[in-house]
């Protein structure tokens, strides 16, 4: 499995793309950046995408991404997400208000996105990928990803703050490889993380110590931009003691 590091910052800025993954050619994780990086051919070979929570910068690239392949695609793409991100991202993104409602365009039965709803800490086939939605901590209802294809696999958690959950449902994935976690701030902000529900170094650190296994990649995602330099500079003081890598835009895993 080979992970494109579309983007991987907490927010949108100079030198910082929000949220997504590309696995391979055909699945995307998140939707924060796509149609900017991604020709047009290869945006049309993006079958399913796969979204951790509503929030803007995990969703911002899906009106245009949906509309670039629009006239490319025969198939459908299918948006898979838990119930209330598909009901926010169909009421309040593509509603036909804010941006054109592609689920029933040209009609409703020939639509180009096509809405699915996953159910938490149920397996799905998408694919050959199966894939384990698991409820995380943080201010919108929201999941990480568990995310296997038989011979590999890595999870994400998306954005959270302290979990127990998630770190007991991939412990025993015999085939886990790689961990993506995020880290949005410093350590000073410890207060902005627990009210914004989110992770700093230290207490991804705390997180990380749950998971019993030191057969796993750690990858570090979604540093806030305006912060980020500090935030390096409090994962470089752990990198001694945890080997972890920062994710880039641009990067990519190989599992
Ligand atoms: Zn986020
Ligand atoms: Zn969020």
């Amino acid at each position: 499995m080979r992970i494109f590091i579309l983007g991987c910052g907490g927010s949108r800025g100079i030198d910082s793309r929000p949220t997504a993954f590309l696995i391979d050619e055909s699945l995307l994780l998140d939707s924060g950046t796509a149609s900017e990086v991604l020709s047009l051919e290869d945006c049309a070979r993006i079958d399913n995408i796969l979204i951790t929570h509503a929030h803007i910068d995990h969703i911002c690239d899906l009106p245009f991404l949906v509309e670039a392949v629009f006239d490319l695609r025969k198939e459908p793409i299918f948006l898979y997400g838990i119930k209330e991100a598909i009901e926010d991202i169909s009421s309040h993104l593509l509603n036909g208000t804010i941006w054109p409602d592609f689920s029933r365009i040209p009609n409703p039965k020939e639509a180009k996105l096509s809405y699915k709803t996953l159910k938490p800490l149920e397996n799905l086939k998408i694919g050959s990928y199966t894939v384990l939605p698991i409820p995380v901590n943080h201010t919108v209802p929201s999941v990480g990803y568990l995310v296997d294809d038989g011979k590999t696999a890595f999870a994400f958690t998306g954005d959270t703050y302290l979990t127990n959950s998630f770190w007991e449902k991939i412990q025993n994935n015999e085939r886990l490889r790689a961990i993506i976690i995020e880290a949005s701030f410093p350590n000073r902000l410890e207060e902005m993380a627990r009210i914004t529900k989110h992770l700093t170094p230290d207490l991804m650190a705390r997180e990380l110590s749950k998971l019993n296994r030191m057969d796993v990649e750690i990858y570090v995602t979604h540093l806030k931009p305006f912060c980020r330099k500090e935030v390096v500079a409090d994962l470089d003081s752990l990198s001694k003691k945890l080997p972890l890598k920062i994710l880039e835009d641009g990067m990519q895993i190989k599992l």
